[in-house]
């Protein structure tokens, strides 16, 4: 574009430069142009702010001639601001290194190959954790595209998540897990992200969990690269990995995990007693009823008393449970309700090592004693007996994923209030927003 001739002055334009505040990128402006919406700051890096070492060898390079680098910064009285900065472009000087020819960078103002700078980063940041500004908002007024915003500030909340080491540096307790970030029918991996806690604070019982990161996608490999781009003094230090049945997680944890002992938490091993339970009410209640369980049905009735524990169930219920249970074609359901309740109560038990003994013998039990009929039971008992190592474990850590759900629920309600996330950086980006610790991060920027 033609150099407009609103200003001209070859000194530095001291009115201009405190007025937009460019001292503090490094910059100085010579020249502005009102071009309608958006606003065209001319300006030149202060020698100080250039850096003409070759980003390859490091060595010094020789000045070539100028060109134009394009950045958005700040608005200015609400209107958006590009800066046009002469930039000098050099030559390497190291024979041996095979760049030639180089841009100069401006490390106070941006990042080497930014379209931004770094306060624009920051201000969108502090704009949608503490202004609640939506991406959209924060476009409009930068006048910048939504992916261009979401996507700098996905990239912006990685690395303040774990851009400094001492950020991810004591996490000794992993905790993994799955959650659906958008309910699509079947079961594809694309709706889920993986979650990635620490639950160091948590068991040390110093301070809530903190969410380190979330991942598109619920596979082995997922979590292995999430694991692998880590320092290798991070992978060293988790000494327990929690995760729930999917045996994908286990399996990158074994990879590259190689001091952790991975724990399958007794929330999820819960769970899916209790799915089994409930598989099994149904299947009964088709073959007793020959139809699906619905009000008025003895099963139907009792399915959410049988899914809690017993100590807690009242006199009356308790009475009414035992009457369905033991009624003619139920025994399947029972003896299903029985082996639920002999989990939790393995679980509950105050004494670790009595609990352990409990849940290994009640695995042991379904691995080999369960007839062809029970075949929930017994499909269950594959299972337990498959993670049988991971699930003991929990008794001899006492690292649970509790937490992890905790954060997963928090998920959930994000979900509830924000309908209609348009893709999934940008749901991850605003649960890394919200999520405790990097909120607090941010506000301090
Ligand atoms: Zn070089």
């Amino acid at each position: 574009m033609s150099h407009p001739t609103v200003t001209s002055t070859s000194a530095p334009n001291i009115v201009a430069d405190t007025i937009c505040r460019t001292a503090e990128l490094g910059l100085s402006i010579d020249n502005a142009a009102d071009a309608g919406e958006v606003t065209h700051l001319f300006c030149r890096p202060v020698a100080t702010a250039v850096d003409i070492t070759c980003p390859q060898c490091h060595h010094d390079g020789r000045v070539r001639d100028h060109v134009e680098r394009t950045l958005t910064d700040l608005p200015i009285a609400g209107h958006p601001a590009l800066l046009h900065i002469r930039v000098p472009r050099l030559q390497c000087t190291n024979d041996d290194c095979e760049v030639t020819i180089y841009r100069a960078g401006l490390p106070t103002t941006a990042a080497r190959r930014s379209s931004v700078t770094r306060r624009v980063t920051r201000w969108i940041l502090q704009r949608m954790a503490i202004d609640k500004l939506s991406v959209k908002a924060c476009a409009r007024a930068l006048g910048l595209g939504w992916d261009t915003v979401n996507t700098l500030a996905v990239t912006a909340c990685r690395a303040l998540a774990y851009g400094e080491a001492s950020r991810i540096d004591h996490v000794r307790v992993l905790g993994v897990d799955e959650h659906k970030w958008k309910h699509v029918r079947g079961d594809g991996s694309a709706s889920f992200v993986t979650v990635i806690v620490d639950l160091t604070p948590q068991v040390d019982g110093v301070g809530p969990a903190r969410l380190l990161d979330m991942v598109p996608g619920r596979s082995a490999e997922v979590f292995g690269d999430w694991l692998a781009a880590r320092p290798e003094g991070f992978r060293d230090t988790v000494k327990v990995a929690t995760m729930d049945g999917y045996t994908g997680y286990a399996k990158a944890a074994g990879e590259y995990l190689h001091r952790a002992r991975t724990v399958m938490d007794p929330f999820h091993v819960v769970r899916l007693a209790a799915d089994k339970l409930d598989a099994c009410r149904r299947r009964v209640q088709n073959a007793t009823l020959g139809h699906r369980g619905c009000k008025g049905d003895p099963l139907y009735g009792i399915r959410r008393t049988m899914l809690t524990r017993i100590s807690f169930v009242t006199p009356k219920r308790a009475e009414r449970l035992d009457e369905v249970l033991t009624a003619d074609g139920h025994a399947a359901v029972q003896v299903t309700w029985k082996v639920y309740q002999d989990l939790i109560a393995a679980y509950q038990d105050e004494d670790r090592r009595a609990g352990k003994l409990r849940l290994y013998k009640l695995a042991k039990r379904l691995r080999q004693g369960v007839p062809n009929e029970l075949k929930e039971l017994r499909s269950l008992g594959r299972t337990l007996w498959k993670r049988l190592k991971d699930i003991l474990a929990y008794f001899d850590t006492s690292a649970s994923n509790g937490p992890v759900e905790a954060i997963n629920g928090r998920l959930e309600h994000l979900r509830g209030i924000a309908l209609g996330f348009r893709n999934k950086s940008h749901y991850i980006l605003r649960s890394l927003i919200h999520s405790g610790g990097l909120h607090e991060r941010i506000n301090a920027l």
